[in-house]
């Protein structure tokens, strides 16, 4: 099997499992129980969040556990929307956002929210001076993916978070499930960061919002205490732990990771800019985590079960988009053929460099056989 859709989810890594199996078994009690097996659970709940949010540069308390980035998005952009409805009703996104983004903007504005799609540059950034004319001082909320998950555009979240902080009553959030493990993200620049642990080699299920601890945002959950008053249920310490372990292998590798997967992409790309009807969507902000381009002339899902065929995993788009075009390449590209033909790879550290000559020769044989086939 070759599996280039790591940015749908990756396999979990060995020592994640077994960190997630041995927390099960050892440690049964409910952290917020006052017995010594619950003491002992919250204890180890304790040391993984410092941990966690040592890796992150964050504080303990910055942590909010949830179950996935789409959980994290959804608890601040309506935490934010229904407590501070008073100062504004305006919020700013752009149409590189997860599904997790637009769709819950789409049921704010039904309830009386107006959201601001802000332009993207050709190279798929956000488009900065447009984003200062949308900013008003109704703005309550900007939100943005540091890294997209459809083209790997990274964003210059710096530049961003200077324009919103030059309102004070608006914050700024970065949705960071496509960087977080292989870019360096600041929590300085930024009040609230999205991530899911499984897009890191952790399990499904967990995710992590980051909050800066003074401020206050609506629930989305209601119940009992949990880690966190923000999020009720029973502390996942098993997942929380696995968490720890997720970061703690890939946060210290960071730019030697970056170094090598940049090797697989440049291989790949100098392969896939060779055939006429191949249009490549990344852009040179493009991370080499994501290769996105189209196949003008072939169907993305007939080619992509062509390669399943062949045991080779890749991506129609973002696994969690709906609708048949991409919004994040057409924003960029303007073009309905180039938008409906996009074709996702996703890379990960743990691919060779063997496995990308076997996509390349098979990439051959599967395009020339669509292609040409009568
Ligand atoms: N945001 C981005 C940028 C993503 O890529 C994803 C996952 N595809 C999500 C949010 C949602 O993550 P999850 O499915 O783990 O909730």
């Amino acid at each position: 099997m070759i599996y280039f859709d790591n940015s749908a989810t990756t396999v979990v890594d060995d020592s994640v499992l077994e960190t997630y199996n041995k927390v099960c078994k050892s440690y049964p009690g409910n952290s917020n129980s006052l017995h010594r097996l619950g003491i002992k659970s919250k204890e180890l709940e304790d040391y993984s969040t410092s941990n966690i949010a040592k890796y992150l540069g964050v504080k303990s308390s910055e942590v909010i556990y949830t179950s996935g980035a789409t959980e994290s998005n959804n608890t601040v952009l309506k935490g934010v929307a229904f407590k501070y409805r008073n100062r504004g009703n305006r919020i700013i996104t752009s149409h590189l956002e997860h599904s997790s983004i637009i769709e819950t903007c789409k049921y704010l504005e039904k309830n009386g929210f107006v959201i601001d799609y802000v332009n993207v540059n050709s190279d798929g950034t956000i488009d900065l001076e447009n984003l200062k004319s949308l900013m008003s001082d109704n703005t309550i909320l900007v939100s943005i993916a540091a890294v997209d998950s459809e083209l790997g555009v990274k964003q210059d979240i710096k530049s961003i978070s200077k324009i919103v902080r030059e309102y004070p009553k608006c914050y700024f959030h970065v949705d960071a499930t496509q960087a977080i493990g292989k870019i360096k993200v600041d929590f300085n620049d930024i009040d609230f960061m999205s991530m899911s642990m499984h897009k890191i080699f952790g399990m499904k299920g967990i995710g992590l919002l980051i909050k800066k601890e003074n401020i206050v945002i609506d629930n989305l959950i209601h119940g009992g205490k949990s880690s966190t008053v923000y999020r009720g249920g029973t502390p996942a310490l098993p997942l929380i732990v696995s968490s720890m372990k997720a970061l703690e292998l890939i946060m210290p590798n960071i730019d030697k990771n970056y170094k090598y997967v940049e090797e697989l992409n440049k291989k790949i790309l100098s392969c896939l800019k060779e055939y006429d009807k191949v249009h490549i969507n990344s852009t040179d902000r493009s991370i080499p985590y994501i290769i996105n381009f189209s196949i003008l002339g072939i169907k993305p899902e007939t080619f992509i079960h062509a390669m399943e065929e062949e045991d080779i995993y890749i991506s129609t788009k973002s696994a969690c988009s709906t609708g048949d075009s991409s919004d994040s390449v057409y924003a960029i590209y303007k073009d309905m053929d180039i938008s409906t033909h996009s074709i996702r790879i996703s890379l990960s550290y743990k691919n060779t460099m063997d496995e990308v000559n076997t996509f390349i020769n098979i990439f051959d044989k599967v395009y020339n056989k669509l292609m040409f086939k009568n």
